[in-house]
């Protein structure tokens, strides 16, 4: 049996995975790191991490794909031999007002971020219930807590993936095994970077008055949220000391959701 603690990001090939990816690697864990990219598109992730001299595979899946989450883990627990630490982090966003929503753009935000969370921690409880030991990690979102305009799917979808936290948590209370949702304010990514620059097109603004005017807004310490902020606490919901946190949601906004 592998003695290593073995931990699963999905989504980890940039952004917030990424950097949770590269922390487990530096406690010298055995990560399984994912997206739907061909492995030779992602050598710059990989490069990231090899540093660590971490063991780190790729494993490449869809999760929009039915059942695709369910595969993955047994992908993982087939190289690794088990799977400890499960973290889902894969998302995507849309930005338009519901009349003009395209229902394909719903059902895939819903696929990636909700779906696969589902079928990942289906497939991941029965290995982490036999060891009495696991850590499940969804990465939501302050739109888990509140809502914004023209982001229904992506709110939809983090509300949902906060009841689900808490309800997996109730059922392996018992079991050594803790689950929690991390909700992010806005963190400076790829993902975020992209959107500032679709805004800016779109109002005519310049990239700075977007994250000031329109990203910042609502978030009261005015500064993007750090990747590696998130990083650090998913490390410590790892440690033993955490023991007694689950079903939890955990903000990291900048004082957004205490408004
Ligand atoms: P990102 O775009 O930098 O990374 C997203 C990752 O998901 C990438 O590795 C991408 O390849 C992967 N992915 C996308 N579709 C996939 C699919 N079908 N199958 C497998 N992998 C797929 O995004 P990020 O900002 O790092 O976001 C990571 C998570 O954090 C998301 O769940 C997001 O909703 C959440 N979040 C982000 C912010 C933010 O401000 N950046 C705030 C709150 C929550």
């Amino acid at each position: 049996m592998n003695k290593k603690r073995v931990a699963l990001v999905t989504g980890s090939t940039s952004g917030i995975g990424l950097s949770i990816a590269s922390k487990f690697a530096a406690m010298g864990y055995d990560v399984a790191i994912n997206s739907f990219e061909p492995e030779a598109e992602i050598h710059a992730a990989l490069q990231t991490l090899e540093h660590s001299g971490a063991q780190v595979r790729y494993f490449q899946s869809d999760l929009a794909a039915s059942g695709g989450g369910y595969d993955l883990v047994g992908d993982v627990v087939d190289a690794y031999g088990k799977l400890d630490v499960l973290v889902n982090n894969a998302g995507i966003q849309k930005v338009a007002p519901i009349e003009d929503f395209p229902p394909q753009d719903w059902h895939r935000i819903v696929a990636v971020s909700l779906d696969s969370a589902f079928h990942t921690i289906r497939a991941a409880l029965p290995g982490m219930s036999e060891r009495g030991w696991g850590r499940i990690i969804n990465i939501a979102s302050a739109h888990g807590l509140r809502a914004s305009p023209f982001k229904s799917a992506y709110v939809a979808t983090k509300h949902a993936v906060v009841g689900l936290t808490k309800t997996v948590a109730l059922e392996t209370a018992e079991r050594g095994i803790t689950v929690n949702a991390i909700c992010p304010g806005y963190v400076w990514t790829p993902l975020v970077a992209a959107q500032v620059a679709d805004q800016a097109k779109a109002h005519g603004m310049t990239q700075e008055q977007v994250m000031r005017e329109i990203f910042l807004a609502p978030q009261p310490s005015r500064q993007f949220v750090q990747p590696e902020e998130i990083a650090e606490m998913a490390a410590y919901l790892c440690s033993d000391l955490a023991r007694s946190i689950t079903g939890a949601t955990i903000s990291i906004d900048g004082g957004w959701t205490a408004k």
